[in-house]
């Protein structure tokens, strides 16, 4: 699709608002989100059953949680923001405004295509002010959990590598590295979805988790297999974790870095965006 923007220097709007319905994936409950257009840089939430002015949303309203990302949005709560935030700035956009129904957002299918497809049925416009800048870095960056790294070094642009180690045969390791542009996210991280584990599943239900979760929203492994193929690609899994990380950058900004993610997790994620914007201060 040509008219994805060439690179992520300019601002972006969408052409008209967009509606996407669904489940979510850990309360298993409806709730949809409209995407506006609009004139404020950055990404902005208001509640469709509320009067409550729109919250812009930072960094800092992030919480760790087990398998998502969730915001603290005043007395609101919305969790797995993570594929959508992805999308929108993964395809370039920098001013968008959101309508949401519920605490959680529409899982889709596991992946953030049903996000770019929306954003494409309607089309993007330029925005009518300046964008917000890109977190800067002069020297690298290593933010770690135990054994789990981000490493961010100085470049001309924005690039991912991504390394994950599962003890599944299905998986394994697996090496992904990419130039990220709105284009080359759009082909080559948005379709890939996420994905569980057969033995973990009883436990995270037990927990009150996943349970929007089933087979046509997450590949799910069983050890040497896969329950639910074919893979969108061979590497789906580590794709996946590019998206997350993505999403969970999409706050901050991409900084001119190469950016090396090893057993990455959205806690992890969150340590490292607040330290590139505390880098940029
Ligand atoms: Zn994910």
């Amino acid at each position: 699709m040509s008219f994805w923007p060439n690179n992520y220097e300019g601002e972006w709007t969408l052409d008209q608002a967009v509606l996407r319905k669904g489940i979510g994936l850990h309360n298993g409950k409806k709730s949809e989100v409209r995407l506006l257009p609009c004139d404020q840089a950055g990404f902005h939430v208001s509640w469709i059953d509320s009067q409550e002015v729109p919250v812009t949303l930072n960094a800092f309203q992030a919480r760790d949680s087990q398998l998502c990302t969730t915001l603290e949005l005043g007395n609101h709560r919305l969790s797995t923001v993570e594929h959508l935030l992805a999308a929108l700035v993964g395809c370039g956009l920098t001013h968008v405004h959101l309508e949401v129904l519920g605490e959680e957002i529409p899982l889709l299918d596991g992946s953030a295509l049903g996000w770019v497809e929306a954003i494409a049925e309607v089309g993007i416009t330029r925005a009518r002010t300046p964008c917000l800048s890109p977190p800067t870095l002069e020297k690298p960056l290593v933010i770690n959990r135990g054994r789990s790294v981000i490493t961010a070094t100085p470049a001309e642009r924005f690039s991912l590598v991504g390394i994950i180690d599962f003890p599944y045969g299905a998986i394994g390791k697996q090496f992904y590295a990419i130039e990220l542009t709105p284009q080359s996210f759009v082909k080559e991280i948005a379709p890939a979805r996420t994905f569980g584990f057969i033995d973990q599943i009883e436990h995270l239900r037990e927990a009150g988790l996943i349970k929007g979760g089933a087979l046509d929203n997450a590949l799910v492994c069983d050890g040497d297999n896969w329950l639910n193929p074919p893979l969108r690609f061979e590497d789906e899994p580590v794709r996946h974790k590019l998206l997350d990380l993505i999403g969970d950058l999409a706050l901050v900004g991409f900084p001119r870095a190469q950016v090396l993610v090893y057993k990455g997790s959205h806690g992890l994620h969150s340590d490292f965006a607040k330290a590139l914007l505390k880098e940029s201060t």
